[in-house]
């Protein structure tokens, strides 16, 4: 339970109220004659950790694709911090204007499979970039926080190599400090480790790990079964653009319900 300890807040009784940071009701997403997701219920509460996992083709970069709107929808609705996200109220599914998505996109921000730094820039740049262009940091101010998150995640020696000069775990951990640069109220990550070395996913979980531990809301697509049973407060099966089961992770793992996840967990662990 990692997560939660430093971001819930705590009643008068010493119990944690959930405050829900993202809420997805009803989620529909289209691919010509395909429905990539079915109808997708999730609830994120603050500091939460919630793992995704799910076959291949399931839905699950969809999913998180969608939250952060790089996909338009086709029914349903989000909320971020009680915001009506993308689409305008009345359910019209009618995106927003380009600068209202720009608005509410810079209060989450995504970790690829593939990193997608800009090559041409320092790491240094990579970090600080969003913080200045979209967030009107003062550069001086952007630098420092990027340092400090540069030494977070175990790279301040790199602050002005180009990414072409660091490995794949060291180019992963420079988008999860880009990421985290933005302060946003919620992290995604789509499958962080699986384009990486087998030697060098563990320095990336670490990083993750850490992050949670610091009380992140974090939503992570991934295989990595013990990083989701060890790091996640919750855990989401998906299959066919469906949510099969979401269960408090120690559950999930000890007492799966559906023959489905059985021999997913089967098949994976
Ligand atoms: P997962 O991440 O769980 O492997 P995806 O969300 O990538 O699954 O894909 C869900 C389904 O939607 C798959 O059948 C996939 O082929 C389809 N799909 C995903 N993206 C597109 C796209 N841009 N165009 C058409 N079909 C897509
Ligand atoms: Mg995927």
């Amino acid at each position: 339970m990692n997560g939660s300890q430093t971001g819930t807040a705590r009643g008068a009784a010493g119990a944690a109220l959930a405050t829900p940071v993202l809420e997805v009701v009803g989620l529909r997403k289209q691919f010509g004659d395909h429905t990539a997701l079915d109808g997708i219920d999730l609830t994120v509460n603050e500091g939460e950790v919630v793992a995704i996992l799910g076959p291949s083709g399931s839905g699950k970069s969809t999913l998180v694709r969608c939250i952060d709107q790089l996909e338009t929808i086709d029914g349903g609705a989000m909320y971020l911090d009680g915001d009506l996200l993308g689409f305008e109220q009345g359910r019209t599914l009618r995106p927003l204007t380009d600068a209202g998505v720009r608005a509410q996109r810079r209060r989450m921000s995504m970790v690829f499979q593939q990193f997608n730094l800009f090559p041409h820039w320092t790491v240094l740049r990579n970090v600080t970039e969003a913080p200045i262009a979209v967030h009107g940091v003062p550069s001086a101010q952007a630098k420092e926080a990027a340092r400090g998150l540069l030494e977070k995640v175990g790279l301040s020696d790199k602050a002005d190599a180009y990414p072409r000069q660091l490995s794949g775990g060291q180019q992963q951990r420079v988008a999860i400090a880009r990421a985290v640069a933005v302060e946003p109220r919620v992290l995604l990550f789509d499958e962080p480790t699986s384009a990486l070395d087998p030697e060098l996913i563990d320095e990336v979980l670490q990083t993750m790990k850490a992050l949670a531990a610091s009380g992140r809301t974090m939503v992570v697509v991934t295989h990595e079964m013990e990083f989701a049973r060890e790091v996640a407060d919750r855990c989401v099966f998906m299959a066919e653009g469906r949510v099969i089961e979401d269960r408090p992770a120690d559950e999930f793992f000890r007492a799966p319900e559906t023959d489905r996840l059985r021999s997913f967990l089967a098949r994976s662990m």
